[in-house]
């Protein structure tokens, strides 16, 4: 996918190639499960999963299965993961190439680091401080370095930054937020899963229209639950 991996491609290759072949299984079976877009795929198996869960766990970061990263949250599953990118990046002619998009939930920044060459300037929130200043240093060592981050609750959205060309949610609240989705800009879209904690949620992409909103179900995907306010977290 050419120039769209630059960024991080030193590091992922001081690696080696000890898992290139369950990579490579993992992207075939997202494949199968629907992920149609090359790029996305190509970007599933470049990202070193491995580094953002903790070394005990790293054998199994290439499965298709979500993970606990510590500050009781989850690194989410790949194939939801790749189907969300998709959402906010399919078009009819291919990938959009998006310019400014704001993640809610920043969490270990797996899904952050998937989209980041995809979108010019992403903007990411995270609730739990100690998540973020980690984060901001893991994805400064990957070498991915077009993403802002914020301490704060992500009900509120960025209103500085407002509008955006599309917003992804990576925790569930209970309902739409309103407040994201006035911070669409025009043909934006909003993807966020919804529904009750440990109950069944729906992943939703709400677009912005000129008369409105389309709001498109996705499937069912299990997240932990979106709260309100923010947290110093407890220090490890
Ligand atoms: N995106 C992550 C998964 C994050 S898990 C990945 O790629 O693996 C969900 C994250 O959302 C947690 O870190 C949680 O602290 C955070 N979160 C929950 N409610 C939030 C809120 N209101 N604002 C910002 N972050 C929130």
């Amino acid at each position: 996918m050419g120039a769209l991996l630059t960024g991080g491609q030193e590091n992922i290759r001081g690696i080696g190639m000890t898992s290139a072949r369950t990579r490579d299984r993992l992207a075939e079976r997202l494949r199968q499960e629907g992920i149609h877009e090359e790029k996305i795929l190509e970007r599933i198996r470049n990202v070193p999963r491995h580094l953002f869960v903790d070394e005990a766990l790293s054998s199994r970061a290439y499965e298709d299965s979500a993970l606990p990263i510590g500050q009781g949250q989850t690194i989410s599953q790949p194939y939801v993961v790749a189907l969300m990118t998709q959402a906010l990046l399919e078009d009819e002619n291919g990938l959009r190439k998006l310019s400014k998009v704001l993640e809610i939930g920043t969490g270990c920044g797996y899904q952050t680091a998937v989209l980041a060459p995809f979108v010019r300037q992403l903007y990411t929130i995270e609730r739990v401080a100690p998540l973020l200043s980690d984060t901001r240093d893991r994805l400064r060592s990957l070498g991915i370095g077009n993403v802002r981050f914020r301490h704060d609750d992500g009900f509120r959205g960025w209103p500085g930054q407002a509008p955006f060309d599309s917003i992804i949610v990576t925790a569930a609240p209970a309902n739409i937020p309103e407040k994201l989705l006035e911070q669409l800009g025009p043909g934006g879209r909003l993807v966020v899963p919804v529904g009750p904690t440990g109950g069944i949620q729906r992943l939703y992409r709400i677009t912005r229209t000129s008369s409105g909103f389309n709001k498109e179900k996705l499937g069912s995907v299990s997240f932990v639950p979106m709260l309100e306010g923010k947290e110093k977290g407890q220090g490890r």
